[in-house]
This record gives C-alpha cells, structure tokens and sequence, in this order.
C-alpha cells in the first residue's frame, strides 16, 4: 500500500495544467532515482549548494544561482539580497530594515499566485510600493519614482498572471532601473526560457522548479554573484524556514538536466495527440462546444476550451463540481470560468487519462442535462 493510501488521499486526473494544488507535476524516474540517492548519503550540504548554484548558473548565463523551496521564497530572498545584503546585523532583524527598502513594483504585476506577491516582498525587508495602476503604468511614472530614492530594487513579474498590457517591458524598466542605479528582480515562476531575464539585464531571476521544469517542489534565484551571496547569507535569518535539503537539490539538477535534453518535437506531438482525443471525444457532446484554444500568454501552449451551448440545461460549475466529486475525480483548468469557459490542459495528462476524461464528460454532461430536464 502506498503512503497516499494509507491516508487515504484519493488520486485524481490533472486536466488543469502544472497546479500546485494538485501538486506541480510529476516526476520522472530520473528525477526520482536522484532525489532517492542523495537522501541516502550524507554530503557537506552548503558544497553542494555551491555546486548546484554554480551548475544552474551556466544553464541560465548568469553568475551564480541559489536553490530555494520555490518562487516564493526566491522573491523574499531576491529582496532580502538587495535590502540587507550580507551584512550579519540586517540579515538578523529582518524583515526589520533600513533604507534604500522600497521595492517598486508595476500596477499590474501586483498580483497573487496563491499569496500575495507584496507579503514576500515584506518577508525580505522590502517596502512595496506600486507604480501606475492595474491597467496602466508609463515608464515615466517608473523614472518619477525611482527619482524619489529610497528605491532598493524594482521586481518585474513574467506571468500570465500579471497584466501586460500598456505596461513597460523588461527592456524599458532595465534600462530606467540602470539609469537610477537600481537593480532589477524578475519573477519568473512559471516561465521556461532560463537565459532571457538575464540576457534582459535583471540582476536576478526566480524560477520554481516543480513547474516548468518538472522537479520536485523546489525553485531557485540566478543572477549577480554579489547578489547570490546575499541570497545565501539569509540561511542565517529568513531563509532558515525556507531550508532546502540534499534530495532536493538533486532532484531539481536532474529535473533541470532532463528539461535541457527534451525532445520538443515530441513533446508537442504527444501533446497534440491528447488534444485530438480530447476533441473528438467532446466534440459530439451535445450542449458542449469545444475548441482548441491557445495560451494568450504563450501560443505555444495549446488546450481544449469548453462553453456550454444555450440549449445545454445546466451550467459549467455544476460541471466542474460533477467533475471533481466524481470517481475518478477529474479537475479542469477554471481560470476563466467566470467568463463561461472551462479548459483542459494537455500537459499533464497520459493518452489512457485522456479517454478517462471524455468518458466522465460525456456522462456527467448527460446526467446534468437529464437532471435539468426533470
Ligand atoms: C507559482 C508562482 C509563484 C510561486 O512559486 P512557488 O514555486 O510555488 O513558490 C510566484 N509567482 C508566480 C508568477 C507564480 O506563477
């Protein structure tokens, strides 16, 4: 019996993308096989974290990195850096600080992934403070604010879900940033491209490995070796609760590893199938319209959208929620339910799973119809 049986934690189908609520993604033997071995011997773990930095540096094109628990924690880390530095005192009284702590950030990138990206921001030290609105901020109104000092960093978040538009681009607030001095952090949770925050010109760059990567719940900060050190010097403060292990370590090297020798082609091809299936599948259901849909984000992400046509007799979160609390239970992608829209990400599901979801559709679409008809 496994250990989820034990407790009786019941498995379910991902069709909602790399979530972790349902626990990032999975791992691949390799990964497993290396998280295994390195929990079986000992090492001098702050060597191997060098190792490890200076490993995941050469694949980024920056200087050093650091390994974390996750984004999160390279967020608090990235801004405890630029705030008290290496300095044993600040390091001691965070998230006490002195200035320069102000950690600008845009209107739109204000966001929150599960938490608040401003409470990491007050972990490290950092005092948030937005520029511009949600939907608009000017790389003038950045300048006016980094002219007004105290300013320790500007952190830039690459995410879907930050809001984009009419707001300055990585490029325009490194280049306002350098003019005032400041360094700029970039939250890149979710993203897959290693070297493009770098060759942008942030100082540092946080990834979570359990997403894109496929690792084990982990992240990391890459970027200026001064600003790593920093990093590091937080174990003796705020980063002792955010404390990576050996096994960890190794598995997000081999997960990273892995990631850098995929077959994309492949990839995409296998993705594509789970599409077609999914499809041709629903595509007949009646009172579903189905579609493929693209990431707006990243086109290259393509998923299956699901609408409910007027005639369908019951609504999409009666769908969800038939979805979920049936055997096996099935979770859909429900970021844009609000707008009448469910979609099923490819990812994360095997060819057999796929059907599995087509034939839990099918049926709870029927017995929702059937029941509103009653
Ligand atoms: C997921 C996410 C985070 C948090 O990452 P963890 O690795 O889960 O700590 C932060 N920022 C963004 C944009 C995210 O998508």
């Amino acid at each position: 019996m496994s250990v989820l049986e034990t407790l009786g934690a019941v498995p379910v189908i991902n069709a909602g993308g790399r979530l972790t609520a349902l626990g990032g993604s999975t791992l691949s033997t390799a990964v497993t096989d290396a998280m295994a071995e390195a929990g079986r011997g000992y090492c001098d773990v702050a060597d191997l974290k060098r190792r490890a930095g200076a490993w995941i540096a050469v694949r980024c094109g920056a200087d050093d990195a650091y390994v974390t628990t996750g984004a999160a924690a390279g967020i608090a880390l990235m801004v405890a850096a630029v705030v008290a530095g290496t300095d044993p005192v600040r390091v001691a009284s965070l998230p006490d600080s002195v200035e320069p702590n102000r950690i600008l950030i845009l209107g739109g990138h204000m966001i929150d992934f599960g938490a608040p990206l401003e409470q990491m921001v007050r972990m490290g030290g950092g005092r948030p403070l937005a520029v511009g609105s949600v939907n608009r901020a000017t790389a003038a109104e950045l300048r006016a604010r980094l002219a007004a000092g105290a300013v320790a960093a500007v952190l830039f978040v690459r995410s879907h879900h930050a809001f984009q538009r009419d707001m300055p681009d990585l490029p325009t607030v490194v280049d306002a940033a350098r003019q005032a001095g400041v360094p700029v952090l970039v939250d890149a949770a979710a993203e897959e491209d290693l070297r493009a925050s770098i060759a942008a010109g942030a100082a540092l760059v946080a990834y979570s490995g359990g997403k894109a990567f496929e690792g084990p719940t982990s992240g990391f900060v890459a970027g200026r070796s001064d600003l790593i050190d920093g990093c590091r010097a937080q174990e003796a403060g705020i980063g002792r609760p955010m404390k990576v292990g050996k096994e960890t370590i190794a598995g997000l090297v081999a997960a990273l590893a892995a990631h850098a020798h995929r077959d994309p082609a492949a990839e995409e091809a296998r993705r594509d199938a789970i599409v077609s299936t999914l499809i041709e599948g629903l595509g007949s259901v009646d009172g579903l319209r189905v579609d493929r849909e693209a990431d707006e984000a990243r086109p290259s992400i393509v998923r299956v959208g699901m609408a409910l046509a007027p005639e369908a007799g019951f609504a999409l979160p009666e769908l969800v929620a038939a979805l979920r609390g049936g055997t096996p239970p099935v979770y859909v992608r429900t970021h844009h339910l609000a707008e009448g829209r469910i979609t099923l990400d490819p990812r994360p599901l095997e060819p057999a799973e796929a059907e599995v979801v087509v034939r839990r559709v099918r049926e709870e679409a029927a017995r929702l119809r059937h029941a509103g008809r009653d």
